[in-house]
């Protein structure tokens, strides 16, 4: 044990209580086809790299490592959703309310030849609601002729609008100087898109199942609130708390300490907070509230998890107010509707008394030594090797399709890869991921497993 914290590679960062390198970060917003994706290209140059391929939830965002006029900083381009005529309002403030709450400051881009559309009037709502710094990009001005339309655009409210070519590169200095003007020089959204530094977990569960209690309950007199940036009036949204003897940092808690947006309709918001929440963290701990039935909420939340590919313990809340007839249908709701994350340590506690609490740290280090887990190629290979030979896939239309190599193509999640000689069935699929889990454990991660047909 002793030797293993000193190999451990957060161990240094202990005592940093903002993390280390944590770029800010500055999310660009607004309508299809406005030009954010010109604009992100514009700013990065060619010298563009993708800094995370975060899984599950941003599918419809990438974030960038961008640096102007000597500053580094994390550009998330929001550009990828799918334009549905319908519910597209709708959409894109949703997809602007999380890229906003994970950013520190936004580059809010408009097409000026079109002028602000209801879509735009929703987007500034939320804007001004976030208090984030906002620099109004009023773009497709592609000459002095049309500057005109950008001038339309104080309408907004938003300040003075940058007038700017993405396609060109016209104006585009000059609103990045100003977005460098109001951007905090670290990051106070906890690192999304940052590594290292303590270990992110998002408290998650549907309302009162007892995340304030239990957040409460664990930061006792420790809690050390993430500073505010100076020059921001943001509400504070991590904490740092001490268990165990490590650094954990508590994401989003401003969300669960305050009630904030109930007025919206409280299943957006739970649902728009877990997204948000999963975004930042590393693992997640689900709690269900034993005195209740376990119902389509929870299972929800524990598939967001998984669709997030993130690691997961599950809390089982309220255990002293658990009786023993509450037990026995409890048990069976649990084998019942938990059935596909077996593999999830799972603790029963007590927000209120305390009980096992000090249990949730052991589940939190093995969830995450999981989900950091990689399995040299040779083992894996080996090991894949003695189930084909002992149970090989079975015929079809007189082929057997054969395993030829595998892989471990990526960690947090483990994600594997599977070379073979035809199409793997489904049943198949299942058994070897089975097989994966009873071998290598994984307790308290999803896994991937990807099949890539040869000849
Ligand atoms: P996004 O959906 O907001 O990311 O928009 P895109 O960056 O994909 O741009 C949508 C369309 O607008 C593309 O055809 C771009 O070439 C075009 N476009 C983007 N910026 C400008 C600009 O400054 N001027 C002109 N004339 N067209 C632009
Ligand atoms: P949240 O909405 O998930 O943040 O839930 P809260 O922490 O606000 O808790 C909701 C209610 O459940 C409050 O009345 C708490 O006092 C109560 N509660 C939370 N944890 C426990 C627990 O472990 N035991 C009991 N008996 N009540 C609890």
């Amino acid at each position: 044990e002793e030797d293993r914290s000193l190999l451990d590679a957060d161990a240094g960062d202990l005592d940093d209580g903002a993390g280390a390198d944590v770029r800010p970060v500055v999310a660009v917003v607004g309508r299809p086809n406005v030009g954010k994706s010109t604009l992100v290209n514009r700013v990065l140059g060619r010298r563009e790299a993708v800094v995370e391929d975060v899984p599950g939830v941003t599918r419809d965002r990438v974030a960038y490592d961008a640096e102007w006029s000597g500053r580094h900083f994390t550009l998330v381009d929001t550009g990828g959703w799918e334009v549905d005529a319908q519910g597209i309002h709708l959409r894109v403030a949703e997809q602007a309310e999380v890229a906003v709450e994970l950013a520190d400051a936004v580059l809010f881009v408009v097409d000026a030849r079109v002028g602000a559309t209801d879509t735009d009037e929703a987007v500034v709502k939320l804007l001004r609601r976030s208090k984030k710094p906002v620099i109004l990009v009023a773009n497709k001005v592609d000459d002095q002729r049309t500057e005109a339309d950008a001038a339309m655009l104080w309408s907004l409210g938003l300040g003075e609008p940058y007038p700017v070519s993405a396609l060109h590169g016209r104006g585009s200095g000059d609103a990045l100087d100003a977005l460098l003007d109001v951007l905090p020089e670290k990051s106070a959204v906890g690192g999304a898109y940052a590594r290292g530094g303590p270990r992110r977990v998002a408290l998650l569960g549907r309302p009162n199942v007892g995340k304030s209690s239990l957040l409460n309950k664990l930061a006792g007199d420790d809690r050390v609130v993430v500073d505010d940036v100076a020059g921001t009036t943001r509400d504070p949204v991590d904490e740092l708390i001490e268990l165990g003897g490590k650094t954990w940092r508590f994401v989003d808690t401003a969300g669960i300490r305050r009630r904030v947006h109930q007025t919206r309709g409280a299943d957006f918001y739970a649902s728009l907070r877990t997204q948000a929440a999963l975004e930042k963290a590393e693992v997640a701990v689900v709690l269900i509230d034993v005195e209740e039935p376990i119902a389509e909420q929870d299972i929800r939340v524990v598939q967001q998890v998984i669709d997030a590919g993130r690691a997961l313990v599950i809390a089982f809340n309220k255990w002293d107010r658990l009786d023993e007839e509450r037990r026995y249908y409890l048990e069976r709701e649990i084998e019942r509707e938990l059935e596909r994350v077996t593999w999830a340590p799972r603790v029963n506690v007590s927000a209120r008394t305390g009980r096992h609490v000090d249990r949730l740290v052991p589940a939190l280090e093995t969830a995450l030594d999981s989900w950091d887990e990689r399995i040299p190629t040779g083992r894996l290979n080996a090991f894949f090797g003695e189930i084909v030979a002992a149970h090989p896939h079975p015929v079809r239309g007189g082929k057997q399709p054969r395993i030829l190599f595998a892989t471990q193509a990526s960690t947090r999640p483990p994600k594997f890869v599977i070379f073979a000689s035809g199409f793997i069935e489904a049943g198949y699929r299942r058994f070897l991921e089975r097989r994966l889990r009873e071998e290598f454990g994984f307790d308290g991660t999803p896994i991937e497993l990807a099949v890539r047909v040869r000849e």
